[in-house]
Parts: C-alpha cells; structure tokens; sequence
C-alpha cells in the first residue's frame, strides 16, 4: 500500500525529528512513523531546553543544521545563559519553552521539509529477510519498505508506568507502550536492559501564592540558540519561581514510602543519578531540611505548571498532602500525578560511531533506546544517526565527530565506547576538551562540516565566514592598538587591577581577569568607534574575539592536546583484528576489545578494562 522509502524513522520523539529533519533535508526519501501523530515532539518531562552542557549540544545542532535551536528559539517563553560568573567554557543557554508551540512548530518544520512522509501505526516489527533489513511492519499490519531504518522509540518499549502501589502498560502518561520490537532484536543477537525514569506533578498555576515565592525572571538581554537569521530573541518573557519543602513536607513523603515502588522493589531498574525523584532526595539526604522547587510555567498562555525538583511515584493523594506543605502551594490543585517509568534500552556498546547498529547493517538507533536522558541526548543522536543513515545509503563517507570537536562527539563516543549501565546525560566534565566546545563558538567549529554534508544552507554559511573574518579583525586590532594609561587607570582601579604608567596593547589589557572589552570601549572613545567600525555591529565576533583573545593561553594548550590526541585517533586498528592472538594483552582487554571492536588506537585507550600498557602492545602489534 505505502511506496518503498529510503529511510524510515521509527518515533516522532526529539531524535526521530532530528533524524527524518536531517536525512531528508539532505535528500532522502524519509517515512517518520509514529504511534499518535499529535504528540510528535512532545516534551515528556520539563518544559525546557539547554542547559549546562545540553544547551552547548543545541548549539551544536543548530550550527550542522539541524532543527532544535530553530524550533527552541520560536517556543521560548524565558532565555538565560547560565553560569556567566564562571568563564565561557562553562556559560550555558537555557530556555524555559511553550510545550504545546515546541511540539506544533517541530511539526510544522517537518512538514514543510518537503521529502518527509508521515504515517501514524505502531511499529512491532522488522523486516529482515535473509538477515538483510528491508523496513518494517505495524500493528495495523502493514508492511512498508525502505533501505535503512532509524529506530527512536524512547522510554516506550514495554513501558511500564508506576504509581504509587498501581502499575500501568505505557509509553508515557496517557500513551500505550510499544511491544514486538525488543523481542525480535533480542532473537537477532542484540543484547537489551532496563531504566528508569520519573517526572514531577503538572499543577493549576492559579491555584499557587506566588507572593511566597522567589522570581526568577529571564535574562535582561536575551540571546537565543540558533546562530542563524530564522529566529529572533525574546522581547518579553515569563518568569519562573522558587520555593522549597520543609520537614513537613519530608515527614508526609515519607508517610508514603511503604507504598512507593522505589523503595518496596516494585521497580528493579536503575533511574537518572543526577536528576533523582523528591523521595530519593530525602532519603538519601536526610540531613537536610529543605530541597528547592523550581516553579516552571509550561507555556505563554496556559494555567498549567510544571512543578520542578519534585519528580515522585509516590501515591497520588501523598504527592498533594506534600505539595500542600510547602510555601505558595498551600492551595494547590493537581492536574497530573507525578509517575515513574521503566522501559527497554539497548547497551550502545552495540552500535558503530555512525550509531549504525553493529547486528544488522542499515539499522540505526537514537536517542533514549541507547540509554540516554534528555531531550538535547535524543535529538543529537538523531540528527547524527539522520546524516549517516542518508550518507551510507549514497555510498559517502561517514559524518564521525571528534571529541575535541563537539559534545555531539562526546556522547556517541562514550555511548558506544564505554556503555551505559544507568540513563547517561551530558556534562562539562565528560569532556576533555571543554574550552574548545564552547557554546559561543559551535558555529565555528561545525558550519563548514554541516555545509560540506549538504545539511546547513549557504546562509548560514556565509554568516559563519562574516564571524571569522569580522573576529580576525577585532583581534588584529586590538593587537596593534595602545590604550592610554589616562583612559584606563580609574577603571583598573575600581577592579582592583594594577595601573598602567605608560600606553599598553589593548589585547594584553584585556587579558587581565575581570577587565573586559565593553567595559575597555566604555573607557575609550576612539577604541569603540573603531570597533565599531570594524564589526559592522557583529556583536558575536566582538565576543568571539574578546573570548579568543582573554583565553588565548588556555585555548593553544588544549588544542595541542587535542592534536595529540588525534595522533591516536588516526592509528586505525583493522576490522577484523583478533585480539585473542596477543598474548601479551590482559585477558580482560582481550575481552573487551573483542566486543567493542575499537576502530583507533583512541578510541581503544577510552575503553574501561584496557590498560595503558595493553595500548602499548597494540601499538607495536600495529607496527608503531
Ligand atoms: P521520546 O521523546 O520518548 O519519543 C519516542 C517517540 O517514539 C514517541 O513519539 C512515540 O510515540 C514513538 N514510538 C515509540 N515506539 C514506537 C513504535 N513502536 N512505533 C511508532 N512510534 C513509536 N529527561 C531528562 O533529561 N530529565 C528528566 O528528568 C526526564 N524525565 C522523564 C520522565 C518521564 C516520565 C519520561 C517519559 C521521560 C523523561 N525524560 C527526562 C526523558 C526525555 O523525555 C527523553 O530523554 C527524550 O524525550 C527522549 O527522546 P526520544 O526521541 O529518544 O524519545
């Protein structure tokens, strides 16, 4: 009934949006099957994006081409960059969005992608005929064919969904599971485990005092993700708000706890360690009288409110007797219970760096399948997985990201690498090469790439190239120009920075802490006339510079490990290498390298079990 395909894309989640988005922009032919057409792109949990480390992913996704940072910026109802204290490696965007307006803009975006074809069934099944992918079936029974599948099913493969005492079949709240999949991968040779995972009540926001809570309102001056023209920054924003529990709502939680299926073994799964539900806080933390509450509006017009720092599958009457306890809540109205869910992941120690499955050839996964939480996880992967899945199919090389290029690198080399035992979510520290993978400078780093792979438009393009050029300016000019000790004395004394007793460069000011280019052009007329006039009002290359210039040092020491690095990264180890001839290896290397089949010499070094000498005998079994 259907026509053939060349890419189907399992799951309208973030990843399968992110893989049909890519894969077709790029030019296949792609069929996104989902199990309910209205919740593509739904946000299961927060109503937010970004984030420290995750908000350096969107970028990175934004800046290849993919749609996230477009989408994020157009149903963003707060933008902050977090961390500005800290220096730039650490400064993060977040924004708090409008659930309804992210899930319908990702719709609209994929519909007017024009080679993306939709179909709403639940796929059971593949079809593999001769051990050879040919598409795939549905509980409907059809049966449609393509030449590579992207599998994107999130938390949904026999979901099972916990409630205090109550369990339900599901894929999220209100939504059936998935079932047929994982047994027909476990019969193909795939090893698969359980997680879990949980979210906080939804409450009526007309119900809450917010006299008694802390504002948190947005950024004065709002930026936004996408570095290209498609979106614009917010010109009004919502405000979120803080408030806390108290031993009164500890000791109501914990009247409860006979009941909740983290503690009474009901659920066997591990959950997200860093992101762990209001009774585990308590538990764990018992010292501590109160835990924060983020009061999170789920968008510019609704009542509803996401109540943050209170993930719970605790009984349903128990979560409102808490809530009513704390400060604002006194009144509060539920619309949704909080809820816990377990589902089925696959170990991605079983997939290339193309996240092309290692069993079956064509067959890709992304997103929270290969045990991942978050939204930025997913879509990276899908995007990833989109690129790949197209490239492989007209015969090009493969799209691979370094860890020294991007934390989309990070992530599917860690995944695939070392495995994942509980849901894995990124951090600044998984990354060696932090200050490389800044957020400011993702477009930087991947245009060029995004462009040559046929995903990212001229546009953006000749956006990055005005950056760098307007940057090299900035920089060289700042370089040969001396500021006076008459201009900048009174502000180097209010920093308490020593004065200067004779003209300077501007560049060797500037990297001084605390002294910063605004506040340099705020001091000197003639500098900001000129940069000015140099930046054409670039107001991205005059940070680009000022960053490129302060961390200077910092920035030359990592790349040179980074060059290293890669030294290692090019060493390529043969496909077909049979570790168990080395003699010399560690059993426990033998055993590991056999199964993750390492493709470098760095990529083997990252693999837990395998030692530095047993590199070393890799290295001279490979003639180095
Ligand atoms: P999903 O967003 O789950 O999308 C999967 C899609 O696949 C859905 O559209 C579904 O309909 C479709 N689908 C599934 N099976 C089939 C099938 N067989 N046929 C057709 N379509 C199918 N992340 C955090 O970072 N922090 C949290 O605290 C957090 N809490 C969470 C709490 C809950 C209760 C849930 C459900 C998720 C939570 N998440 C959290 C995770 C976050 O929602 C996911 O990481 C993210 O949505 C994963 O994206 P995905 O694209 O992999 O899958």
């Amino acid at each position: 009934m259907l026509s053939k395909y060349d890419i189907i894309v399992v799951g309208g989640g973030h990843a399968g949006c992110e893989a049909a988005y890519s894969a077709a922009k790029m030019g296949s032919n792609v069929l996104l099957v989902t199990m309910n057409l209205a919740t593509i792109a739904q946000m299961s949990c927060n109503p937010a994006m970004g984030g420290v480390a995750k908000g350096q992913i969107i970028r990175e996704i934004d800046a290849l081409g993919g749609g996230s940072g477009v989408v994020t910026d157009k149903s963003a109802i707060q933008f902050k960059m977090l961390n500005l204290s800290k220096g730039p490696a650490m400064w993060s965007p977040r924004t708090q969005n409008d659930r309804m307006r992210f899930a319908e803009t990702w719709r609209m975006l994929l519909e007017q992608t024009p080679n993306v074809s939709f179909w709403q069934d639940m796929v059971n099944g593949l079809l593999v005929e001769d051990g050879k992918l040919k598409g795939v079936k549905t509980v409907m029974g059809v049966e449609i064919e393509s030449d590579a599948v992207i599998l994107t099913n999130g938390t949904f493969l026999n979901g099972l969904i916990h409630l205090g005492e109550k369990q339900f079949k599901g894929g999220r709240s209100g939504e059936g599971a998935s079932y047929g999949i994982t047994e027909q991968l476990v019969d193909l040779g795939f090893e698969t485990g359980r997680m879990k995972t949980g979210t906080p009540p939804r409450v009526d926001g007309r119900s809450l005092d917010y006299s008694k809570m802390e504002e948190q309102p947005g950024d004065e001056q709002p930026v936004k993700f996408s570095y290209s023209d498609e979106t614009n920054s917010l010109e009004k924003q919502r405000s979120c708000y803080i408030t806390y529990t108290n031993p009164q709502t500890h000791e109501i939680l914990r009247s409860g706890f006979d009941r909740s299926p983290m503690f009474n073994g009901a659920i066997k799964s591990v959950g997200p360690r860093y992101c762990p539900s209001i009774e585990d806080k308590i538990n764990r933390f018992a010292q501590r009288d109160r835990h924060q509450i983020f009061v999170e509006p789920e968008g510019w017009n609704t009542i509803e409110i996401y109540v943050n720092g209170f993930s719970t599958s605790l009984p349903e009457e128990v979560q409102l007797e808490a809530m009513k306890t704390i400060p604002g809540f006194e009144n509060v109205k539920m619309f949704r219970p909080g809820y816990a869910i377990e589902y089925d992941y696959f170990q991605p120690t079983q997939l290339k760096h193309t996240l092309e499955t290692k069993v079956v050839d064509n067959l890709f996964f992304a997103g929270q399948i290969n045990g991942t939480t978050g939204y930025e996880e997913a879509a990276s992967q899908g995007l990833m997985a989109g690129i790949n899945a197209h490239l492989k199919l007209k015969d090009l090389p493969p799209f691979i990201l370094g860890r020294s290029e991007a934390y989309i690198g990070v992530l599917i080399d860690d995944l695939i690498t070392k495995g994942t035992e509980e849901p894995y979510r990124m951090f600044t520290s998984r990354a060696e090469y932090r200050i490389l993978l800044r957020q400011d400078n993702a477009d930087l780093r991947l245009t060029r790439q995004g462009y040559e792979i046929g995903l990212a438009g001229e546009e953006r393009l000749k956006k990055v190239e005005d950056k760098i050029e307007k940057t090299e300016k900035v920089k060289k000019f700042l370089a040969k120009t001396s500021v006076d000790p008459k201009e900048m004395n009174e502000y180097l004394e209010s920093l308490n920075s020593s004065k200067i007793k004779q003209k300077v460069k501007a560049d060797s000011l500037l990297r001084r802490p605390h002294i910063t280019l605004n506040g340099m052009r705020e001091r000197s007329e003639y500098l900001d006339r000129k940069l000015s006039a140099i930046c054409d009002l670039n107001h991205d290359a005059l940070i680009q510079a000022e960053i490129q210039t302060k961390y200077a040092g910092y920035i030359s020491r990592e790349e040179e490990m980074a060059n290293k690095m890669d030294r290692l990264e090019n060493v390529k180890i043969p496909p077909h290498t049979d570790y168990a001839l080395l003699s010399s290896l560690s059993a426990e290397a033998v055993e590991k390298l056999t199964e993750i089949k390492p493709v470098t010499i760095g990529q083997a070094s990252r693999i837990s079990g395998v030692s530095p000498s047993d590199i070393s005998v890799l290295l001279v079994y490979l003639g180095r």
